[in-house]
């Protein structure tokens, strides 16, 4: 377990993250996610989450 009780990424996803910020890609999941708002979403990761279990794309 992580900090605030939430579970690590796997690190296939942290390579990948890791490979998308050398290339200056976009990393911020919460700009795409369909609960970036505030009573929506109470993960304390928000607006910056790179990983989040509970991430769904908006729009779908
Ligand atoms: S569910 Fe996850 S990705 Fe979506 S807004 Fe909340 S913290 Fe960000």
């Amino acid at each position: 377990m992580a900090r605030h009780g939430l579970p690590q990424p796997p690190l296939a996803h942290r390579l990948k993250l890791r490979l998308k910020r050398a290339l200056g890609l976009r990393v911020i999941l919460c700009d795409t996610c369909q609960w970036d708002w505030r009573s929506a979403c109470h993960n304390p990761q928000r607006p910056n989450a790179t990983w989040c279990p509970e991430y769904s794309r908006r729009g779908r």
